[in-house]
């Protein structure tokens, strides 16, 4: 198959690339380069299979080669970095949505949408299933992403009903992996890089909000089942092993025996409280769920830092 990753320079979209050429199939990997960055994909280069598109979805792309499936991924999804330029985030998440959209149209492709946990917003009950209609304040600084991802939800199933386009929508929690970018903003990768360097670890508010940790290849491994099941979604993909910051904070200065001190910060407006998904959906439709424990996912994590770390000093 000919197989377009929009947002495939970034960290889940590289290793996403990776996994489709090894199965075989041609990968077509476009990015604006954002927050994406070439090294992700470089080594992919020589793969004869493999091409590369500087691209912004918020133009139209068009392909004269047919497409067969569309993992549409492209958008900054660390707070930080969608909050940069928020009224591009929302374009990412309308406009960018609705030129991919039309494109899996006039290739009859198949075509998965990246949602996002944030589409709960700061959730009242935990786990969050899929039926659960999140609580979204729509005029904070979340909200360029969170009621952008909602409404790119919502355009992939009006075109799904009004022109029957095959699609498919994920909810992706928390994802952690070699490969995130050393200045991300994300708390994995800050965390482990501060106590690396033997830092102060930046802990936002009281450190008592939870998140739950996904390694990227069992993200990868759901995107790919969700994307050739006959089921449309949307649902939770993540690792529903619930731990609070600072216990992860805690984790990692004692892995990897780090100096640092834990520091406590002003807490980000709108910042979600507790996030864990009810993957039950996920492992009755798609027979799927987590197989790395987050010790061994930050054994990986640590190790990509250290190496990137050393080259840079
Ligand atoms: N966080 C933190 N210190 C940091 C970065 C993040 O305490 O240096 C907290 C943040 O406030 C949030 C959680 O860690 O409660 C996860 O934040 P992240 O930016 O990774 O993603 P989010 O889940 O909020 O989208």
């Amino acid at each position: 198959m000919r197989i377009l990753v929009t947002g495939g320079s970034g960290f889940i979209g590289s290793f996403l690339c990776e996994k489709l050429l090894s199965e075989g199939h041609q990968v077509v990997c476009l990015d604006n380069l954002f927050t994406g960055n070439q090294e992700n994909i470089d080594y992919l280069k020589a793969n004869p299979n493999f091409s590369f598109v500087l691209h912004d979805i918020i133009e139209p792309f068009y392909s004269e080669e047919k497409i067969d499936q569309i993992y549409n991924l492209a958008c900054p999804a660390s707070p930080v970095h969608y909050q940069k330029n928020p009224v591009r985030t929302i374009k990412a998440n309308t406009i960018g949505v609705i030129n991919m959209l039309g494109l899996a149209r006039a290739h009859q492709a198949r075509i998965l949408q990246a949602s996002t946990s944030e589409v709960y917003g700061d959730p009242e009950v935990s786990p969050q299933d899929e039926t659960y209609r999140g609580a979204v304040n729509t005029i904070g600084p979340r909200a360029c992403y969170d009621e952008g991802k909602r409404c790119a939800e919502t355009l992939f199933c009006d075109y799904k009903r009004m022109h029957g386009l095959d699609v498919r929508i994920i909810r992706i929690f928390n994802t952690y992996g070699p490969k995130m970018a050393l200045n991300d903003g994300r708390v994995m990768s800050n965390f482990i890089v501060q106590a690396l360097k033997g830092e102060d670890i930046t802990i936002y508010g009281d450190g008592n909000q939870t998140r739950s940790f996904c390694y990227v290849s069992d993200l990868v491994d759901g995107m790919i089942k969700m994307m050739n099941s006959d089921f449309s979604g949307p649902v939770n993909l993540g690792n529903p092993n619930e731990i609070t910051i600072k216990t992860l904070a805690e984790r990692i200065i004692e892995k990897l025996n780090s100096k640092s001190k834990l520091i406590f910060m002003n807490l980000p407006e709108d910042d979600p409280k507790q996030r864990c998904p009810d993957i039950s959906l996920a492992k009755s439709k798609l027979n799927w769920e987590p197989k790395v424990y987050l010790d061994e996912g930050l054994n990986y994590i640590s190790d990509f830092f250290k190496k990137k770390i050393e080259n840079i000093v």
